[in-house]
């Protein structure tokens, strides 16, 4: 079965370290020196003071204005991907996005180089637990309660989910090579 071979990989804040870039526009904006570390809440809306639709709307304006300045979690993605397929696994990346942001996501995965076997754009408020994977690597609080048994989670090390203290966590992509 497809599920039991693939490894899906979230984009934002697992691939891609959006929120550098994400951080440096809100520090433009409203002139502050607010740093990654202090984004200690999933909920950005109760750190700072910016609306839900502030938030999408910066999102949406970094990936469509300063994609070719998102940079990857890590220099080595491409060669640490390459090697999860050498074992025999297909990567599927599952991403929960504004639609107007999907061709920037294709360039960026093309400017970094990032190997994939397919890609899910989710735009509606379906759980990616319910996507063909075993496991699935993402930084969200919200998926590591979504993701059940038989499925797998594995927590990318973020500021904002440190809560989650009882999972398996990785802070770069490579520590997946030795837990699969
Ligand atoms: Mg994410």
């Amino acid at each position: 079965m497809v599920s039991e071979i693939t490894i899906a990989l979230d984009l934002d804040s697992v691939l891609a370290d959006v929120m550098q870039i994400w951080l440096e526009e809100y520090n433009t904006i409203f002139n502050t020196k607010i740093k990654k570390r202090d984004i200690s809440d999933w909920h950005i809306h109760n750190i700072l003071s910016i609306s839900k639709q502030q938030i999408t709307d910066l999102f949406i304006m970094v990936w469509q204005k300063r994609w070719q300045d998102i940079p990857p979690t890590s220099n080595d993605l491409s060669d640490v991907i390459i090697q999860l397929q050498d074992k025999g696994f297909r990567i599927s990346i599952i991403t929960k996005r504004e639609r107007v942001t999907m061709p920037f996501v294709a360039h960026w995965l093309d400017l970094n180089n990032i190997p994939f076997n397919d890609i899910v754009f989710i735009f509606d408020d379906v759980s990616k637990s319910h996507f063909p994977f075993f496991l699935l690597v993402d930084d969200s609080p919200i998926n590591a309660k979504e993701v059940v048994t038989p499925k797998q989670i594995i927590i990318f090390d973020q500021p904002w989910n440190k809560s989650l203290a009882s999972y398996t966590r990785i802070s770069k992509l490579n520590e997946l090579i030795d837990l699969v």
